[in-house]
């Protein structure tokens, strides 16, 4: 089809075979890309598989929109069974690796096995080459970068990982460009596990468009239209950093490991502190919105800022000095790890010492000791290595109530929002698929517009409406979600471009319908079939929310309810056509074309379904 390359490239490190191979219209109709091929190809190749096992892949996946002319479209989705959550796991990011790859003639690259030695693998056009990488072992992700281009010119995209995914930190991220993150679930320890440092690529074909002359039409006219917005000047100083703002007067603002809404100091991080000490922009291609906000850190090195990393490496371990945060943030960054993770494994820590359960002094807001604690984490040593292993293993490890405020959903760490009095937004982090993750839908936006405190059925059909747009399509064709979220760039541009690209007619409904959640089953099928115990009580946010109010700001004294939560999960399994336990039928799963996946699933898990 029209807009694709068509081919998928896959390289084993353990033999260094190469190929190519074709991808079916079947496969791009019905899954269209980046997450929705990622999905397919796990499901169909990684099967109950230990995610360090060189049976594991690490899957780069774009689709029909990544490199196109059009804007915030130069981002992919890296995709793996993820060592942290024991289920699917990705992360988009935006990079030049993910224009390259489609002017290469590739919309995926899948790499397996595993290499004697540390390599990288360099991939250009039809040349593909392992390329020894023992001298960037050890290096940090900015080093190495500089060293990759130093040698092969600056004109490739280059994704790496640094110390963290070295050492197989399982929260551990893939970096590009010095910044720019991607692969929460731990996909830098599964690229740490094959001895593979890094990934380059450099292309010089062009995609084949239906009607390249209408794209660029409607290009130009979509980067215009961004810039007219009415919030355009106001993000353009800010981004996602006037969140903290926001949080803080809706007592959504993670505070202390989530126990607190509401941070006495946020003044000190919002975005009026971030436009004083602000230096520049940076973000990802074919963007003209860039929200990655650069900072001179505390120790004077440029540092790039959104709200999440710093509302979880500065109110959610007591930090309340901007620069000082993004100095952190710069750490975590050159480590190759995920900064969310670390902000709540931070605070896990913290709290444990604060509650005694470990003879380490890990004080709220104690820069030093927070530094300290990171290279721990590097090295293996202290506590620093119980919670390398992400906080679920962590309070598996230190044991007594702490899995009450160990801040996770299915392993993964929970992203910047405190849901005491969000009930949508939890049930938003307990759905997602790869864990507690916010990018798929971030309702709390239009929860707290609404009615904050209700726990109605329009709650879950909203949530669902928005998993299906963000977590379905848009991550299916990897392209960012920001400026429908906080501009109001229609959706309706999609089938317009789509329509230029492929020469098909896009039907926006339909397919946010059927593929999104062709893509959400699928995946769904996937948690089940690769964890035993997987149940009910896997899509539950943490007891924290349900148990222990907060006890400043205007939500004080308030909890979530069990009961009603409860309830809207099983009107959420409802709609979606699940049964209550969680798990698609096999109905649901052949009317979304998925015919045999129920069988697999079945026979693959434990018994967790009987009664
Ligand atoms: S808005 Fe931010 S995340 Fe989205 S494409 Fe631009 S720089 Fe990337």
């Amino acid at each position: 089809m029209k807009g694709y390359c068509g081919k998928l490239l896959r390289v084993n490190l353990s033999d260094g075979k190469v190929s190519k191979e074709d991808m079916s219209e079947d496969i791009q109709l019905g899954f269209l890309g980046g997450r929705g091929f990622a999905a397919k190809l796990l499901w169909d190749e990684v099967k109950r598989v230990d995610p360090f096992s060189e049976k594991n892949k690490v899957i780069f996946s774009t689709g029909p929109l990544t490199g196109q002319a059009i804007p915030n479209s130069g981002k992919m989705v890296i995709a793996s069974k993820s060592p942290l959550t024991g289920g699917y796991g990705d992360g988009n990011i935006g990079t030049m690796a993910s224009l390259y790859l489609r002017r290469a003639g590739y919309d995926v690259l899948v790499v397996e096995g595993k290499s004697k030695e540390p390599c990288y693998l360099m991939v250009e056009d039809d040349k593909v080459s392992i390329i020894r990488g023992s001298a960037l072992w050890g290096k940090n992700t900015f080093e190495a970068q500089d060293i990759l281009e130093e040698k092969h010119g600056k004109n490739i995209g280059i994704l790496l990982i640094g110390p963290g995914g070295e050492k197989l930190v399982r929260f551990a991220n893939v970096i590009s460009q010095k910044g720019r993150a991607g692969g929460r679930p731990g996909l830098g320890a599964v690229m740490g596990s094959k001895n593979l440092k890094a990934v380059i690529v450099k292309g010089s074909g062009t995609i084949p468009n239906y009607n390249d002359n209408k794209l660029k039409e409607l290009a130009k006219k979509g980067y215009s239209e961004i810039k007219e917005k009415r919030n355009y000047d106001f993000w353009i100083r800010q981004g996602t950093m006037q969140a903290v703002d926001w949080c803080n007067e809706n007592a959504c603002l993670p505070t202390h490991n989530f126990r607190e809404g509401v941070f006495e100091f946020y003044k000190e991080l919002n975005g009026e502190m971030l436009e004083r000490i602000k230096t520049g922009r940076k973000g990802c291609p074919m963007c003209n919105m860039q929200c990655g906000n650069i900072v001179n850190d505390s120790s004077n090195m440029a540092s790039e800022l959104d709200y999440e990393n710093v509302a979880m490496l500065g109110s959610n371990i007591g930090m309340k000095n901007l620069r000082e945060t993004a100095l952190l943030n710069r750490i975590a960054d050159e480590l190759g790890l995920d900064a969310i993770s670390l902000g709540s494994c931070l605070g896990f820590a913290m709290e444990a010492s604060e509650k005694g359960l470990i003879p380490e002094k890990i004080r709220w807001g104690d820069f030093q000791i927070i530094k300290d604690l990171i290279m721990d984490i590097i090295k293996g040593d202290g506590f620093g290595k119980i919670i390398s292993q992400g906080v679920r293993a962590a309070s598996e490890t230190i044991g007594k109530d702490s899995f009450r405020w160990a801040m996770h959903v299915k392993g993964l760490e929970i992203s910047a929002y405190n849901c005491h009095v969000s009930p949508a937004m939890a049930l938003s982090y307990s759905t997602c698929p790869v864990g507690a993750a916010h990018k798929d839908a971030w309702i709390i936006g239009w929860e707290i517009s609404t009615d904050r405190f209700s726990y109605g059925k329009e709650k879950v059909e909203k949530l669902i409406e928005l998993q299906r747009v963000r977590g379905g399509i848009l991550e299916c064709l990897t392209i960012c979600r920001l400026p429908f979220v906080e501009l109001d760039f229609g959706y309706h541009k999609i089938p317009e471009y789509m329509e230029a690209i492929t020469g098909n007619r896009f039907d926006w409904e339909a397919s946010c319908k059927e593929i999104g959640d062709r893509v959400y089953s699928l995946i769904r099928a996937y948690w089940i079939r690769e964890n035993n115990q997987f149940n009910r009580k896997w899509d539950y946010p943490p007891d924290r929310w349900f148990e222990e109010p907060q006890s400043q700001g205007k939500l004080k004294g308030m909890t979530l309810s069990r009961e009603k939560y409860d309830q809207m999960l099983s009107w959420y399994y409802e709609l979606r056509s699940w049964d209550q336990k969680g798990m698609p039928t096999e109905e649901t799963l052949i009317n979304l074309g998925l015919r045999g996946v129920f069988q697999e699933m079945m026979s693959q898990h434990g018994c967790w379904w009987s009664d």
